[in-house]
């Protein structure tokens, strides 16, 4: 039935012309580094891991979602975590990071975005980060509002190279996708 088939053709057409015209879909990227030093709790993804040392900064050092927040904030092009939390400001001192996270979430609802998905990477030797993944998830999971299948968390380490394999500092990159409906 050609009819059919040609009506059908010029609906999906219109819905597609819809989806890319009134939906806006971007993507973000972020990185971030921090020093590790002796008897430092570590904390990553908002989660406190079992370790003799921990990342070092003027939050909680949260290398993890500190390169979410970025990603987020690239993303709506909203320029960067130095940028809304310097490290001069008093505020944010010793602040767990997840809260930074929420208020990097309020400034892209405010430009009409939502956060699709997020994919992370964290880059150092020790400890092995694989049991602190499902947790890490739930927690970043409450501060973005993205279900849990909607974050994903990998881990590798520096194979004993440079400053990660000397265990002197831990590196984190995300990207995200953000939408506007
Ligand atoms: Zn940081």
């Amino acid at each position: 039935m050609p009819h059919r088939l040609g009506y059908q053709i010029a609906y999906t057409g219109c819905i597609l012309l819809y989806i890319i015209r009134v939906m806006k879909i971007k993507v973000g990227f972020g990185f971030d580094v921090h020093q590790m030093k002796e008897g430092h709790p570590f904390i990553v993804g908002g989660v406190q891991l079992e370790h003799h040392a921990g990342a070092f900064g003027h939050s909680d050092a949260d290398v993890l979602v500190h390169a979410i927040c970025d990603a987020i904030l690239g993303a709506a092009n909203l320029e960067d975590i130095g940028y809304h939390f310097p490290n001069t400001d008093m505020r944010w001192k010793g602040i767990s990071s997840l809260l930074l996270l929420k208020e990097c979430m309020a400034l892209i609802a405010a430009k009409g975005y939502t956060l699709g998905n997020i994919d992370a990477m964290l880059c150092l030797e020790a400890p092995k980060i694989k049991p602190y993944i499902p947790q890490m998830k739930v927690k970043l999971a409450e501060a973005t509002g993205l279900d849990i299948d909607d974050i994903s968390i990998k881990a590798t380490t520096n194979e004993t190279m440079g400053f990660i394999g000397r265990q002197e500092g831990v590196v984190a990159y995300a990207v995200c996708l953000i939408e506007r409906a």
